[in-house]
Parts: structure tokens; C-alpha cells; sequence
């Protein structure tokens, strides 16, 4: 990946038109002089909750949290990581960016890296050709449609045929420049046992599925053996073998066409083989993939967390497809991933789900997922044997484990339900079995975040961009800040991280603090919550008729430690150790103090 001049990212700043960029996706409406408004691009949005601040250089919607400056607006519209954006940005607005000096060897990596992608893009266009253009193609063809997929959703993959013969592609490569050394480094060729000068085609009467990285820069192959006559007995798929481009535990097929769908549900659909992929696509379910026929690695766990917060797992209702979602699960639970189970037919995969049954099949089946507990729970209880008292021991023996992971819930208490129904005795019996979790959360973190939810969507369109924690009075004091900057700057220096809630809500203060004038200016390009945060708050400042009074600032600050001492109230109301009558008293003290600044800054305002 090239290293652009560090000034890059201003250039290109300068040289956007917000309303341009963002009036291509959605129709906006001048709503201020600084203003738009329009219906949201990232979610199905009926009334314009959606608004550009022109002069701030951010987007934000009230409606599902999404907002940011325009290298995320970019990339969440075009599937593009932050150097996609800046390249996008670049070409339409006419700036030419500078590389930046790199040391000789790190230049020499990136350019073999970028001739082998360049490579496997010529392959890719190769393979489509073959498919499409050619008369060897047909049988590609026939198989690919038997299989209910259409050209269209062919040509979006962009699937592919390796004809039969050892060296087309090789030839084809070395007319336009590749070497065969860079053909086997890619994965495209193998060096011929018996002439160590000479190579052969790796793939050969094969269907091509191309796997792309984010960006969907094509970085290898999933190739489908084609049956010719005493082959049926061979393996079927083949992948790219691991080499320098292409690491099978790092990828995820589909990921550049499921990425923009799946921000907007909230959630991403795992499956296990390419072909589903493909259907459940065509069917209008985009947010879809699949591993490299490998079990989920925390790298791809990793991937997929930054896709969407929930992962519904619709693997093969097989014994091996069970036992991947089990092993999925702790490899989940340490990347914050929420794991859904997709209840599929026993012995069916999405496609043959789908080939039987129609795509309203499957749309059901995702609408009845159900939380990864409930799915270890209904499994141990089907494998039990219940129709005996020992079977039923056994049973709850199993399920012990499972239950001390459940902390009290209305999820708790359906669990409870399912056993105690399933083995037919008294709910308070099986309750009494089964243990709960030691340690109960913190009531004061969730009072604190329930007095943040203002406008908060429904949970189901909470998307990757669900805000950080910041407690309602935090909120309002950063809202301050940026509508008086000068003013916020210095109350905004007087804090440190113990005073917030959570590390979440101190990150977004301490961003604001240093880059209060211009807030849009220096957000990381990686940190999609922080985006989204920071551009809610800067709409909300925009919204004030006017900026605050020092005093009201002030006001919100002692709000704040007002906030930071009813969550120590709450705390203390749970422990032994009381001292509660002097929080409160102190409590007491700075509520007065607040209301003698707003007063004061009543005055003055008035
Ligand atoms: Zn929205």
C-alpha cells in the first residue's frame, strides 16, 4: 500500500464539497447556513433525521448514531478502508497525491506486493472471460446455473473458468509481463517436476470464486473441480495455497460485497461454503459470508467485528457444523462479538434451504435466530436422554456450566423455562439446580447508562456506529465545549479520566479537547465509533440557538461530578462499608453550586 505525504489528508480535505460528496447518496436540503438535512443513506429512513454541518466537515444521524467526516463518509459508502477513501477523494476532486519517501527495501516490498495483486487482477479478468466468452465455458456455465445462481450475481462475484490445458494462463501472463516466478508466488502456477525452467497452470477446468479483501482487491482463489469422467472420487474445492498475499485465516469471502449491508443491519451472516454466499446474495440477504472451509480464527473474528456487532452463525445443521459454532463462541466472547444461532433443518445448508424452500425460507430462519446460549442449551438437551431420571441428571449436570455464564435476565428466566419444560419438573426445583454467575454486574454502570439514552433507535438499528458510553451530563458538557470553544478549551483541560463514566466517554472528551476549534480535523480513520460519537455531538452544539455562558459550562461541569457521585451513592448502597451519608451530603453541596452558576448565567443570558 503506498504511504501518501503526510499533508494528504488536508489537501484533500480542502478540496471536497461535503454537499457534493454526501448530495451524490442522498437528496439534501439547506436547513441552516451551515446546514443540510436529508433522509439517512445508512439506514431505511422515512423522515430526514440525516444532516451535514458544512462548515465542521461532519455528517450525523439521529436516527442510527451513523455519522463521521467525509474519508468515513467514503468509506462506508464505498467499501473502501481510509488510503481507498483518500484515493477516491483525490481522483474526484482533482488532487494529486504526493508519495511519501519510504526506505528502499519497505518501496521494493510494496511493489512486488502491488504486481502480484496486479497480477491476480489480470488472472481474475482472464478466468471471467473464459467463463463468459468462450465455447469451454459452457460446462462452467451449466454447472454454475444448475446451482439456481444468475449472471448477475456471477458477474458481481466475479466467478470465473480455468480452462483445461497447462499452460493458458501462463502464457496469457507472460504476453502482458509476469514472469513464471511471479505467477507461483501468486499462487497461479507450479514449477514442473521434470523442467526446474519451466511452470504449469495451478488451476485447470476449474470454476473460479476470486477472494478479495476488503477493498475487493482479489487475493486469491476458491476453485470448483469440475466432474470430467473418473474424477468424481477427487476433492472438490480447492483453495490458493498460503503464500505472501494470501493467508486463508486472515480472510473472509465476501467481505467487500456483504460490508455496507451489514453495517446497516447491525449484523453479519456466517456461512460455510461459497456457494452460499452467492445465493443468499441473490436473494437480497447481502450481509453474508463465509471462511476458507477453515473454523473461525480470531483474526476473522476480528474482521467480522468490524462489519457488525452481531454474528448469526447459519452453519450446516451437521455434526461438524455444530461443533464450529461451538468452538466459535470463546474465540467471540473476547472480541465483544453478540453470537446468534440460525436454526437451519436438520441436514440442510442455507443453499439447499434455499433451492427447496425459497429464499423466504431463509429469511425466516435468520429472523428466528437465537442468542448462543439458548442454542448450547436446546443442543445438550436434545442430545440428552430424557425419558429416564439419570438421563435428566446428566442433563442438568451438562447444563451447570452453561447457566453460571447467564447473569439474572428475562433471558435467564426463558432458559429456566425450556429445562424445566423439556424435563417436565418444577421451575423453582430446576432454578435451585442450576447456578447462577458469582459476580452480579454493577447496578450503577447501567443506571448511568440508562439516563444517556435520549433518542436512542431501536437496539436492532444500532449498527457498528452505536456510540460509546457517555452519560447524559458528560454529553452536554462536550456539547458545550464545542459551541464555545474558547471557554471549553479551558474546563475541558481541568479534567482527567476519572470523572467520566467509562473509558469510552473520556476518549471522546479527551479528543475533543485537543481538537476542539476543528473537530472533524483529526479523527483516527480507524475508530468508527469515536467518528460517530464526536459528529453527534458537534450536531447537537450546531443546534444551540447560541453558545452557552461561561457559568452555564461550569454548571455542567459541577453536573458532571454530580453524575460521578450518584454512581458512588449506588455503589456504596451495595456494599457493606456505608459512608453513604457523607456522599450524599457532599451531593447536596454541589447541587447548590450548580444552581447558583445557572442562575448566573441566566442573568447574564437575559
Ligand atoms: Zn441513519
Amino acid at each position: 500500500m503506498p504511504r501518501y505525504a503526510d499533508d494528504s489528508r488536508e489537501k484533500v480535505r480542502e478540496a471536497t464539497d461535503i454537499v457534493d460528496l454526501v448530495g451524490s447518496r442522498t437528496d439534501l436540503r439547506r436547513s441552516g447556513p451551515t446546514r443540510f438535512t436529508g433522509t439517512c443513506p445508512f439506514h431505511e429512513d422515512r423522515s430526514p433525521s440525516f444532516g451535514i454541518d458544512v462548515d465542521k466537515g461532519v455528517y450525523h444521524c439521529f436516527g442510527c448514531g451513523a455519522g463521521g467526516d467525509i474519508f468515513t463518509f467514503v468509506q462506508e459508502t464505498e467499501n473502501v478502508d481510509f488510503v481507498g477513501a483518500l484515493e477516491y477523494l483525490a481522483q474526484r476532486y482533482g488532487v494529486e497525491l504526493q508519495v511519501a519517501d519510504e526506505d528502499p527495501k519497505a518501496a521494493e516490498r510494496r511493489q512486488r506486493h502491488e504486481r502480484l495483486l496486479a497480477l491476480l487482477e489480470r488472472a481474475t479478468q482472464f478466468y471471467e472471460r473464459w467463463l463468459w466468452d468462450a465455447g469451454d465455458g459452457a460446462v462452467a456455465r451449466d454447472y454454475l446455473s444448475g446451482r439456481g445462481l444468475r449472471e448477475e450475481t456471477l458477474r458481481a462475484f466475479r466467478v470465473g473458468y480455468a480452462p483445461e490445458g497447462w499452460e493458458t494462463l501462463r502464457g496469457a501472463a507472460h504476453r502482458q509481463g509476469f514472469t513464471d516466478e511471479e505467477l507461483i508466488a501468486a499462487g497461479l502456477a507450479r514449477r514442473s517436476p521434470k523442467r526446474p525452467d519451466s511452470a504449469y497452470d495451478f488451476f485447470r477446468n476449474q470454476v473460479m470464486f476470486p477472494v478479495s479483501d476488503r477493498r475487493g482487491r482479489v487475493l486469491g482463489f476458491a476453485a470448483r473441480k469440475l466432474d470430467g469422467p473418473g474424477q468424481e472420487t477427487l476433492a472438490k474445492w480447492i483453495n490458493t495455497a498460503e503464500n505472501d498475499v494470501f493467508h486463508k485465516g486472515e480472510i473472509v469471502y465476501g467481505e467487500h460485497l456483504a460490508k455496507s449491508s451489514a453495517a446497516k443491519a447491525g449484523e453479519v451472516i456466517l456461512v460455510e461454503g461459497y456457494v452460499d454466499v452467492l445465493t443468499l446474495h441473490q436473494g437480497g440477504i447481502e450481509n453474508v459470508v463465509c471462511t476458507m472451509g477453515t473454523s473461525l480464527t480470531e483474526k476473522q473474528v476480528g474482521q467480522l467485528a468490524k462489519l457488525a456487532p452481531r454474528l448469526l452463525l447459519a452453519l450446516d445443521a451437521d455434526e461438524a457444523g455444530q461443533k464450529g459454532m461451538l468452538r466459535a463462541e470463546p474465540i467471540a466472547r473476547g472480541k465483544g462479538v453478540q453470537l446468534r444461532v440460525v436454526p437451519l433443518p436438520e441436514g440442510m445448508d442455507p443453499d439447499e434451504l434455499t433451492l427447496e424452500r425459497g429464499i423466504e425460507a431463509m429469511w425466516e430462519a435468520v429472523g428466528r435466530s437465537v442468542p448462543f446460549v439458548r442454542f448450547r442449551v436446546d443442543s445438550i438437551l436434545d442430545r440428552a436422554d430424557l425419558s429416564t431420571a439419570e438421563g435428566k441428571d446428566e442433563a442438568i449436570a451438562e447444563l451447570a456450566p452453561v447457566f453460571e455464564a447467564v447473569p439474572p435476565s428475562a433471558l435467564r428466566e426463558e432458559l429456566l423455562e425450556v429445562v424445566s419444560s423439556r424435563l417436565d419438573l418444577q421451575p423453582a426445583l430446576v432454578s435451585s439446580w442450576l447456578p447462577a454467575p458469582g459476580a452480579v454486574p454493577a447496578p450503577a454502570t447501567a443506571a448511568g447508562r440508562q439516563r444517556f439514552q435520549r433518542d436512542e433507535p431501536e437496539p436492532s438499528q444500532v449498527a457498528a456506529h452505536a456510540l460509546p458510553p457517555v452519560v447524559a451530563a458528560e454529553r452536554d458538557l462536550l456539547i458545550a465545549c464545542v459551541a464555545s470553544p474558547d471557554a471549553g478549551e479551558a474546563v475541558l483541560r481541568t479534567l482527567s479520566a476519572d470523572r467520566f463514566s467509562s473509558a469510552g466517554a473520556w476518549r471522546v472528551a479527551e479528543y475533543l479537547r485537543d481538537n476542539l476549534r476543528d473537530p472533524a480535523r483529526g479523527l483516527p480513520p480507524d475508530d468508527g465509533r469515536l467518528a460517530s460519537a464526536v459528529a453527534g455531538i458537534v450536531a447537537d452544539a450546531s443546534d444551540l440557538d447560541q453558545p452557552p455562558a461561561k457559568q452555564a459550562i461550569e454548571a455542567q461541569l459541577v453536573s458532571i461530578a454530580i453524575a460521578s457521585l450518584d454512581r458512588d451513592i449506588e455503589a456504596a448502597r451495595h456494599s457493606e462499608n456505608g459512608g453513604i451519608a457523607g456522599l450524599r451530603r457532599r451531593r447536596d453541596e454541589l447541587v447548590d453550586q450548580r444552581d447558583a452558576l445557572i442562575t448566573e448565567a441566566l442573568e447574564q443570558g437575559g
